[in-house]
């Protein structure tokens, strides 16, 4: 299949729950974790389905605490 794939990688301890990086994700991937609450007391996100992962780092660019490394696979 066509089209750029990635794998978003997360400092969960840095997140604090806004969920902007939910909302601007055009695939999906990411949701809020609310089965247990990380190091700064937030509900943290977390790769629900990486598979549809396109790597356009929108979650990266808007993310206020830099939480995101994302990594960019070759196209298979
Ligand atoms: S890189 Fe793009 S597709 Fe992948 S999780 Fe982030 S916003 Fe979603
Ligand atoms: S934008 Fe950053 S701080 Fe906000 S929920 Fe996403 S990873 Fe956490």
């Amino acid at each position: 299949m066509a089209g750029k794939r990635g794998i978003p990688h997360i400092a969960v301890d840095s997140c604090k729950g806004c969920g902007l990086c939910v909302s601007v994700c055009p695939e999906a991937v990411l949701t809020i974790d609310e089965s247990h609450v990380n190091l700064k007391g937030y509900y943290p996100v977390t790769v629900e389905s990486v598979e549809n992962c396109i790597g356009c780092l929108s979650c990266a660019l808007i993310c206020p605490d830099v939480t995101f490394t994302i990594e960019l696979l070759d196209d298979q």
